[in-house]
């Protein structure tokens, strides 16, 4: 582990400013207004569950650095395998020739998935792409005219064209709404502990569904269990189980987002194996590498690839990548399937290790709608103001957490921990005795 000294962090003097000499001046960041912009200084290395920066006292890393390490920063596992394969192969064109780690890793995620065909992207975005591009392909080469497609309130799919257009419209996408193709859709009955009314949401969403369905439809995609940058909402696996049922009825194709919830997040290997249904596609990405490398998949069954072979180059699915298949991603992802296969019972504990807290802190009076899904717990703060992303609630708990050794990235007014599997019973508690102290102190 790094061992330094670590001088107290000052917030004010990071702020972000296009005209002054920084080492940051040529960098322009993700997701962030940069009028406002607080940079939490370069981070140097990283252990595990602990980023350890140039300045400012280590800090757990309890949101997996954007929900994509899986195991723990800096795995050694995972490191060594990259490093032999570097040495090995490190890309080559993956339209005439395959390799070793592509094909393992295709054999594997296919009988772990049942779904027969992998093809591989860059990232959550382009898994999703992908998805939605052979889904809508499958009924041209089917000869069938389909235009519907159905998505969920509160979705996200990624920054890309077609997946900002199944993504809910919202501020992120607002500048591009013109150009992104229509979507119909159904309310997320997403819900929480003792909520009284999770039937009628549910039942009010099928209705829909089936209303909708009367129109062929080339597909219904959703975040199986759990939508993420919605809001961490999540819905009970009966209810994706009715979904399928009437997707399936309706002759349709079902696209699981598994982007986030993959890999063992929701508490099994993948979160549609949890709910019990079989989805026609399936993309995959952030924990696919361990979160060391960027790498996209999307899987597909057998039934949906034999649409695409034949004597009519129309058939062809003319989509690839340049790094496409990418060797050292491979060996990063069967490097991570190893870790997962190795130690199923790290993910599946993980529920019980969140519930002894969220136990805790249900009762608090600002909060509410505790919920929890396999390594993701989440509540809301009862806080003045919109409520939502731009909720500036989180923002003060964010500081407050840094401040005390915890980084965590609130989604407006929704907090919640989605840690890495090494995360020690210690730190987990000193995650969650950070945001009770906040909320003692509002
Ligand atoms: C993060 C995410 C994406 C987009 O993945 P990127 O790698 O950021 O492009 C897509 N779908 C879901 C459910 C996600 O959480």
């Amino acid at each position: 582990m790094t061992k330094k000294i670590y001088s107290d962090f000052n917030y004010s003097e990071n702020h972000f400013d296009t005209n002054n000499h920084s080492s940051l001046k040529n960098i322009w960041p993700p997701f962030s207004q940069l009028k406002e912009f607080t940079n939490l200084g370069q981070v140097i290395s990283a252990n595990d569950a602990i980023l350890y920066r140039e300045q400012g006292i280590p800090l757990i890393d309890a949101i997996s650095s954007w929900w994509v390490t899986l195991h723990g920063h800096s795995n050694q596992y995972i490191a060594n395998a990259i490093s032999t394969q570097a040495l090995k192969l490190e890309q080559v064109i993956f339209a005439d020739f395959s390799h070793p780690q592509a094909e393992l890793l295709a054999n594997r995620l296919s009988s772990i998935t049942g779904l027969e065909k992998l093809f591989f992207s860059d990232n959550g975005s382009t898994a999703v792409e992908v998805a939605i591009k052979i889904a809508c392909q499958y009924w041209v080469n089917k000869q069938q005219s389909r235009k519907q497609i159905i998505a969920f309130e509160g979705a996200y799919h990624g920054d890309t064209f077609g997946a900002m257009a199944v993504g809910e419209r919202n501020i992120f996408n607002a500048p591009f709404e013109k150009m992104l193709f229509p979507v119909e859709r159904i309310k997320w009955p997403e819900t929480w502990w003792s909520d009284e009314d999770v039937e009628n949401k549910e039942k009010d969403s099928l209705d829909k569904l089936e209303r909708l369905l009367e129109e062929p439809t080339i597909a219904v995609i959703l975040e199986p269990l759990v939508q993420g940058a919605g809001g961490m909402r999540m819905v009970r696996p009966s209810f994706l189980k009715a979904v399928e049922e009437k997707v399936k009825e309706a002759n349709s194709l079902l696209i699981a987002d598994e982007v986030l919830t993959g890999f063992g997040r929701c508490g099994s290997i993948f979160a549609f194996k949890k709910a019990n249904i079989k989805p026609d596609l399936i993309s995959l990405s952030k924990g696919l590498t361990g979160g060391f490398l960027p790498m996209g998949v999307t899987m597909a069954t057998q039934e949906i690839f034999n649409l695409f072979v034949g004597d009519n180059p129309n058939l062809t699915f003319w989509h690839g990548h340049s790094f496409t298949a990418n060797p050292l991603g491979c060996a990063a992802a069967n490097a991570s399937l190893d870790l997962l296969l190795n130690n199923p019972q790290k993910y599946k504990n993980y529920e019980k290790r969140h519930n002894y807290f969220m136990n805790v802190l249900k009762k608090h009076p600002k909060v509410s709608r505790p919920r929890i899904c396999g390594t993701i717990a989440a509540f809301n703060i009862k806080a003045d103001g919109p409520s939502g992303y731009l909720n500036q609630s989180g923002k003060a708990l964010k500081e407050f957490a840094v401040k005390n050794g915890v980084f965590i990235r609130p989604l407006g007014d929704v907090v919640y921990l989605l840690p890495p599997l090494c995360l020690t019973d210690e730190q987990l508690e000193k995650c969650y005795l950070t945001i009770i102290n906040w909320l003692n102190s509002i």
